[in-house]
């Protein structure tokens, strides 16, 4: 009997080989699996598809698409919801066709919204020999642990409220933080930036770093200006915000979205 039959199916929103664009994994050739749903509503997201509360109620995407040839744009559909084991075989088909890769993104939408699935996809991802990078909204730290310690590198946000436009999830970053440095998983910290970042976010954030684990790495990361979202940081504000939050940790650095400057997806 396939060992994969009991595992809830998921609902795929993208899937592409392409290069990282953000943090510190910057280049690095990832598959990208992008997952359907997210509990959030960041102003300045850039994947709203994937955003469940602007959907219909109940919307649930009857097919995705799969970018064939890396950069060719030669789409081909495929069917929702998609099995543990489709989803397999698609990796392994894309690493061995186009890669090597160094990693599969797990992205979204929210991943973490599929953690059972992720659970048993993580063994599946280091058996084709590639590495597991969760890109997450930081803030699902029960889900998480379906997760853990199977988990390679988690490239949490720590979402602004005064850019998200949103509620903040600070005890929800807090408890992430710390599950993944306790379970010995590689995590790297990213936040938003906008001209309308209040300082006292900035500063609730870097506290929290400061006392689960100061030495992680934390990033700012201009806003790319996408659909409402018009507002980046001028130049003086992010070095006064590096340097403002240098003071509490020491290792802040300042990195934007790379991929779209080249137009990769
Ligand atoms: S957490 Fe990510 S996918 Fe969800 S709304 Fe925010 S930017 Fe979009």
């Amino acid at each position: 009997m396939d060992k994969t039959t009991h595992i809830p199916e998921a609902l795929i929103s993208e899937v592409f080989s392409s290069v990282q664009g953000e943090g510190p994994y910057l280049g690095a050739r990832q598959i990208f699996l992008r997952f359907y749903g997210c509990h959030r509503r960041c102003v300045y997201c850039d994947s709203p598809e994937t955003v469940t509360a602007w959907q219909p109620a109940g919307f649930r995407p009857p097919s995705f698409r799969v970018e064939w040839t890396p950069g060719h744009r030669d789409f081909k559909e495929m069917k929702n919801p998609f099995t543990l084991q489709k989803t397999v075989d698609l990796l392994r088909d894309l690493n061995e066709r186009v890669g090597p890769h160094h990693s599969v993104a797990l992205t979204g939408g929210e991943p973490l919204l599929h953690a059972e699935f992720l659970g048993a996809l993580l063994p599946e991802i280091k058996a084709l020999g590639m590495k597991s990078y969760l890109e997450t909204s930081g803030d699902l730290y029960t889900q998480l642990e379906l997760l853990l310690p199977g988990l390679d590198i988690a490239a949490m946000d720590i979402k602004l409220p005064s850019v998200t436009k949103n509620e903040a999830a600070w005890g929800g970053h807090q408890r992430f933080l710390a599950r993944c440095v306790e379970a010995g998983v590689e995590v790297f910290a990213k936040a938003i930036v906008s001209a309308d970042t209040d300082l006292s976010d900035l500063d609730t954030a870097c506290a929290i770093l400061r006392d689960v684990a100061p030495e992680t790495l934390f990033i700012l990361q201009p806003m790319t200006p996408f659909g409402e979202a018009q507002n980046p940081p001028r130049p003086e504000q992010l070095l006064d915000w590096q340097a403002r939050c240098l003071a509490f940790i020491p290792n802040v650095r300042v990195i934007p979205q790379t991929h779209k400057f080249i137009n990769q997806l």
